[in-house]
This record gives structure tokens, sequence and C-alpha cells, in this order.
């Protein structure tokens, strides 16, 4: 690894553990029965990677885990900064604490993720939420154990906040979700600046795990019966070009669809800027890896896009979608994500967006209204647009996708999928949910003890957002 990467060192990890076991004793001496915690995840998967991190130390504590904030003797909000709608939805769940915290002092509460790095937000946490008694950012999750010892030993409020690029931190505990899926960050930051995005400000510099590190998280969780796993980084497409030796992100795909055993790898997310022809025809080539390409366009003007700073054309986005179907054809699902009323964005460039939705004929669209960052260049842009124009723009685009979407999904009408079997349905009491290859759901009538296996799985009915479907025999 070079020198620029700081890896958190194996003695600065044991000090962490000796903090982990001063808690446990402290806490044992303290409360009656074990103490729970209450840990609250809010954004992408990333921050659900490092809240299962955080649960993971916090197990190795004494805690046990509850969903009820007022069972809880420590409660945790691992926050979202990406848009302005989910700091304000954390806002007024921390203050909704107040009087619990009031009757009940004890009780240890604690903000952490990617909206505390931002030092406005500390700074009104400070002063408008008295009672938040620990604060800390993205890049000293591997110090929780010694965070929360202070939390529980000192009389005043912690806010460790630093804010450098970044570190890796390796062989920390974790108390995955589920025990059939699950995730491992491969890369952490960003390089990239869009000039929209706060991520590169409260997550630091690109930096990728050891590949070594990589494939041995991989290959337990392949011994320990998970069968979907999903490698996560801000730009996947990124990895590994600030290891020595250089590894590419369809390298470290090869070598993973190698490994033994019946499983299927996930990735996301995917920059156009950096997502090449090889990584398509790995997707293609590799049986394990899943024929899904997450590939966030944002817009489909290439006036816009400069001005997001996405660095790449609506041309030259379109020629990776179309190698991606000419090598993997139906199998291939492609979804992304679009920003409706980026500043300056003119109605005929939306209407560039539409026309990119119809060419590229998505399975499905994550869609946001602009929501302006504080500290981004883009938040400093004119923005003449009202919001109800803007929400007017975004109903046209859902209509065109909800459309389209219905369209992608009856072409598969009598198809066999072989699907991931990852939960109870919505349909009805006796349904199912499993997804496919390329991401689809299928929702059929089965028995429980599906649930974490593959199955195969033939389309009756096709619906816009999901497909219904019966299993067939199984000779997985
Ligand atoms: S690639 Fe752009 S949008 Fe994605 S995290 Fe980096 S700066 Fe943000």
């Amino acid at each position: 690894m070079p020198a620029k990467i700081k890896k958190v060192s194996d003695e600065e990890l044991e000090v962490q553990r000796q903090f982990a076991h001063k808690v446990n004793e402290l806490t044992s001496k303290r409360y009656s029965s074990k103490p729970l915690a209450c840990v609250v995840t809010y954004g992408c998967q990333q921050n659900v990677a490092d809240s299962e991190h955080i649960k993971g130390m916090l197990e190795a504590m004494g805690y046990g885990f509850t969903e009820e904030r007022t069972e809880a003797k420590l409660i945790i909000f691992n926050t979202c900064a990406v848009r302005e709608h989910a700091e304000d939805r954390v806002f007024g769940n921390v203050g909704a604490l107040k009087k619990y915290k009031l009757a009940n002092p004890d009780v240890v509460i604690a903000l952490c993720g990617c909206m505390m790095q931002q030092q406005h937000i500390a700074e009104k946490i400070k002063k408008s939420f008295p009672f938040v008694d620990l604060v800390f950012g993205t890049h000293v999750v591997y110090k929780v154990p010694e965070l929360i010892y202070s939390a529980l030993t000192k009389n005043r409020r912690v806010f460790e906040l630093p804010d450098v690029d970044g570190v890796i931190a390796e062989g920390i505990p974790v108390k995955r979700d589920n025990d059939k899926k699950a995730w491992i960050p491969i890369m952490y930051g960003c390089n990239n600046f869009c000039s929209y995005c706060i991520v590169p400000y409260v997550r630091g510099r690109e930096r990728s795990r050891e590949v070594e590190d990589v494939v041995a998280e991989f290959k337990s969780l392949v011994d320990d019966g998970y069968k979907e796993i999903t490698l996560l980084g801000q730009n996947v497409n990124s990895y590994g070009k600030d290891l020595e030796p250089k590894v590419s992100f369809s390298e470290l795909l090869c070598m993973l669809n190698e490994l033994d055993g019946d499983f299927r790898i996930r990735f996301m997310t995917s920059h156009p800027k950096d997502c090449t022809k090889e990584l398509i025809e790995t997707m293609a080539e590799c049986d394990k890896v899943a024929t899904h390409l997450h590939l966030p366009f944002q817009s489909g003007n290439d006036r816009v896009l400069k001005a997001m700073n996405r660095s790449y054309t609506r041309e030259k986005y379109l020629s990776l979608i179309n190698y991606a179907k000419e090598l993997m054809g139906d199998e291939l699902s492609i979804t992304s994500d679009i920003i409706v009323g980026f500043p300056g964005e003119t109605y005929e460039e939306f209407c560039d967006t539409k026309s990119l939705v119809e060419e590229i004929k998505a399975t499905s669209l994550f869609t946001f209204i602009y929501s302006a960052r504080k500290g981004t260049p883009a938040a400093e842009m004119d923005d003449p647009v009202p919001y109800e124009e803007k929400s007017k723009w975004m109903r046209e685009l859902l209509a065109l996708q909800e459309r389209i979407s219905g369209e992608q999904m009856a072409l598969h009408k009598g198809k066999v999928f072989k699907c991931f079997v990852y939960g109870k349905g919505k349909q009805g009491d006796n349904y199912l949910a499993a997804r496919t290859d390329g991401n689809l759901i299928i929702e059929f009538v089965g028995d429980e003890g599906l649930i974490g296996t593959f199955q195969k799985i033939k389309v009756t009915e096709p619906l816009t957002y999901v497909m219904l479907g019966e299993l067939e025999r199984n000779d997985l």
C-alpha cells in the first residue's frame, strides 16, 4: 500500500479492543441487565456497511440491540448528507429525543456519518442540541469503543471530527444485518468533485483496500454461506488505481469470480467516466458477476453534464450502454440516477434527459430534484427555475419511466430466471421475493425455507416494477 494511504495500525486497533473491554466492564457494573443500543441508519449502502461495523464494535462492548429508541441506553444516528430532506429528517428525529434524554440522563445519544462531517452541521448540533453527547465523523468509525468510553466517563460532550483525507481500518468487528446477503466496501472516498456533490468533502480522497483483504473477506463470507455479495465504493471503477502494483476493478472481479462456491457478485456505484469496455467484457464473461449495471448519467445534456463536472458526454455514455447491450443482450439490466433541475438547466436541456431515458431503456431509475449542498460549487450557481416547475418536470420523467419499466418487464413474460430468494414478498401472505441476476424482482408463492437460496422462477405476470412468477423445477 503506498505511503499516502494511512492504514490504521495493529497497535491502534488493539487500543480500541482494550477500550471495548473497558466499556463492557463499566456497563456491566452500571446496568443490571445487558444494555441495548439502537443504531438508526440513513442514506446509502456505504452507511449501512459502516453501521454494521459500528454494531460489530458495540457487540464486542457487550451491547445488545433494539429497534425501539425508548428501550435503548445508547442511540446512534448514522446520518447522510446527500440531500437537504435527509438532513431535515435527522434534525427532526434528534429533536424528538430531547424529552427522553431529560427523563433518562444516563442514555447516550450519538450522531455520526456524512452529515456530521460538515462543520456548519457540527456547530448547529453543538449550539442547538445540547442533549447530544457524542458526535463523530466518517474517518474515525474504528474509534467507536474509545469514543463511547469517553461519552460514558467524561463529564462533557465529545466531538471527534478530524478533517483528514481518510484512513483504512482492517479487521474491525462487523455484525451483519443479513446472513445471506452482504456488503463489502472495497474502497472509500471520491476524487471526482461533481459540482453538486458533498461526498468528496465528507468522505475524503479515494483509497482502495488491498486486494488480499477484499478477497479474504469475500472468501470468508462465501464460506459462511453468503449468496449475494455487493462490492461497494463511491466509484468502484477507480478501484486499485492507488494500489502498488495497480489492480483494475475488472481484475478484482475476475479473482472473486474464480472462488469456489455458489454465489453472486454485485457492485455499485460505477462512474461513466471510469467505466471501461474491459469492465463490461468482464461482466459478460464472469458467470458469478450479476448482469446489472447501475451507471448514473445524471443528465442527458452535454452542457449540464459539463456544469456538473461529470467528465463524460451523452455520446460516451451511450456508447458504453450500447456496448453492454451488445455483449449481454436481454440479460443486461440497466439502472441509473438522474438529477432534475440542476441550477441553470432549461426545459429544453431537461428534454435531452428524457430522450436519453427513452434511448437506454433502464429497468428503473433513481430520480431526484436537485438539492443544494452548502460548500459545493453548484450551490453558488444561479438557480432561476422554481421548485414547482422542477416538480412538474419530475412528474413527466416519472411517467415516462413508468411506461418504459412496464414495457421492459412485459418482455420477460414466460422467461425463467435464476433468482436469489431474499425475503418475504409484498403481494400477499404466502409470497416470497426473489431477485434476478439483472436485479429485477419476482414475487412467487413459496415456502419460507426457500429464503436465502437460489431458485429457478418463471415469470407469469409482469407488472410495472415487480413481476409475479412461479417456482420451476429446481435443479440448480
Ligand atoms: S462520483 Fe461525483 S456524485 Fe459520485 S460521490 Fe463522487 S463526486 Fe459525488
